[in-house]
């Protein structure tokens, strides 16, 4: 436990929460958070080392028996228990992670999107079902499905809590046990989720949660021979190396939910306004720091001067910036030192191969202003990386097939937009573009909860979402009975 040092006395937890006991580190080592918009120490956090994480997987592999043998009713029940707390709490849980990430609280949908999948994977546990075959003769054939065991999930900082959830929620309901890393920049609504976990009463071991960085607690648990399934969200670059360590150890299953570099496409027939406010949102929620932010935006060249001013216009006014933990902000600093510092150095690249039109450092912390770059060639970095940031590239197309070409020419693929009233255009490009998700007159942040979401090429292997992340926490396996006839 540790005093915060913010804008808060109050304690919060920082320990790490192994075999149901809350402890700090074997070493006593600790990291320092620092709030980003303050800039003072929040907390000192324990950072697990390899012994630690080694004995949060041992924990975990010890309670794996006992809680796949529990009927997913009597599993559910835990989670519907775990959602009415998460509910209970979120105001907690968004001033954390304002405190932590600068996140403004006035933009906290994680807390709501956290309670409402363990309440929906409370009651999924029963459609873990398989099939059956009478097709060879003097044989029935059953096909089932199994819980892993033990199952790691790593979590990067920008929705930590929604995160922690979309991997807990389904694992747990399909019957593993689980160990999760916290990101090294926002363990605190993960620590804090883990006393819920504590109150609601959870058998010891079948959630541990652990804070450190990534090496050694996340590589440990990716290169772990008791881990068989590991869920990351999180860099590519992280990503790479994960499925490495897990090639090199014991070839567990891995589901990686990576980076994006996500175009949309605005089309001369648009509702431009509706455009414009849509795409500007999605690259200034959470200063850009979203996975499927629209970071390049393609607008026909004969509306390209009428929706760029409608684009700044909606930009800039949707921009409040300033403390997040007051309810009118909506636009908070960037995650910390090295993220702004990252971000500052893609606009120095901006500046010498495109024109910044809008925008910039806003010279104060470490706030980064809504920022356009036009007329930036399309293998400059600052249009093939990802920035992280409220920057945007806005480009211009001639043709249908040149902005299909634009939009394509990336590692990237987790979500692509078009804006345009011609159906058969819109089912054209939904076709052709590379990407997870496609939206028709809407982007992100928008998804549907129903419907699976991942990437395309370097965005990820596997898919998220109600109706298919129970799948991916299970085993297949056939059964074959035989029997005289
Ligand atoms: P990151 O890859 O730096 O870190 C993510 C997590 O991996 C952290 O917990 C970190 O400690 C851990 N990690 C780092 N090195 C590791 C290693 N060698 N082995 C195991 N674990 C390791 O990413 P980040 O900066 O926290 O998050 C931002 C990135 O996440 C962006 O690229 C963003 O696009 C991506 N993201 C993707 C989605 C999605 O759904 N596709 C959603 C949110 C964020």
């Amino acid at each position: 436990m540790t005093q915060t040092t913010g804008s808060s006395t109050e304690s919060i937890e920082t320990r790490l929460f192994i075999n149901g006991e809350f402890q700090p580190a074997s070493d006593g080592k600790t990291f320092s958070l620092i709030n980003p918009f303050t800039r003072e120490p929040v907390a000192e956090v324990a950072q697990a080392n390899e012994e630690d994480t080694n004995k949060a997987v041992a924990a975990a592999k010890a309670a794996f028996p006992a809680w796949r043998d529990l009927s997913p009713s009597d599993r559910g029940a835990y989670l519907h228990k775990l959602a009415a707390l998460i509910r209970e709490n979120i105001g907690e849980f968004a001033r954390l992670e304002s405190l932590s990430t600068g996140k403004p609280v006035s933009r906290y949908i994680d807390g709501p999107a956290a309670a409402e999948t363990f309440s929906y994977f409370a009651e999924a546990g029963w459609t873990a079902q398989g099939s059956s075959s009478l097709n060879t003769p003097g044989h029935l054939g059953l096909l089932v499905k199994q819980p892993f065991g033990v199952v790691a999930c790593i979590i990067p900082w920008n929705v930590p809590l929604a995160f922690f959830a979309f991997k807990v929620a389904p694992a747990l309901a399909a019957g593993n046990t689980v160990v999760l890393k916290s990101s090294e920049k926002a363990p605190l609504t993960s620590a804090l989720a883990a006393r819920l976990i504590e109150k609601v009463g959870f058998p010891p071991g079948v959630v541990n949660v652990i804070s450190g960085f990534g090496t050694p607690a996340g590589s440990t648990l990716a290169s772990h021979m008791d881990v068989r399934c590991l869920s990351f969200t999180g860099s590519s670059f992280t990503g790479q190396k994960i499925q490495t360590a897990a090639a090199e150890s014991n070839m567990k299953v891995v589901h990686l939910e990576l980076g994006g570099k996500s175009p949309a496409l605005v089309f001369d027939d648009a509702d431009l306004e509706s455009a414009a406010q849509q795409t500007s949102l999605s690259i200034q929620f959470f200063s850009g720091q979203t996975c499927m932010a629209n970071s390049r935006v393609y607008v026909q060249e004969t509306v390209a001067e009428k929706f760029l001013a409608l684009f700044k216009e909606s930009f800039g006014a949707g921009a409040i910036l300033g403390n997040p933990l007051e309810p009118t902000t909506s636009h908070g600093p960037q995650v910390d030192q090295l993220q702004y510092d990252r971000v500052k150095s893609y606009l120095a690249i901006g500046e010498k191969e495109g024109k910044m039109s809008m925008g910039g450092d806003a010279e104060n912390g470490l706030f980064i202003k809504p920022t356009v770059f036009e007329n930036v060639p399309e293998d400059s970095r600052i249009v093939k990386e990802e920035i992280f940031g409220p920057v945007v590239v806005i480009n211009t197309f001639k043709t249908e097939e040149e902005a299909i070409e634009k939009a394509n020419a990336t590692e990237f693929g987790l979500y692509a937009s078009v804006f345009t009233k011609d159906i058969d255009r819109a089912v054209r490009a939904s076709k052709l573009l590379e990407a997870g998700t496609v939206g028709v007159n809407c982007t992100s942040p928008f998804k549907l909860n129903d419907l699976p979401f991942g990437g395309y090429k370097m965005s990820g292997i596997g898919r998220e979402g109600y109706m298919h992340s129970l799948d991916a926490f299970l085993e297949t396996k056939t059964i074959i009975i035989r029997a005289s006839s």
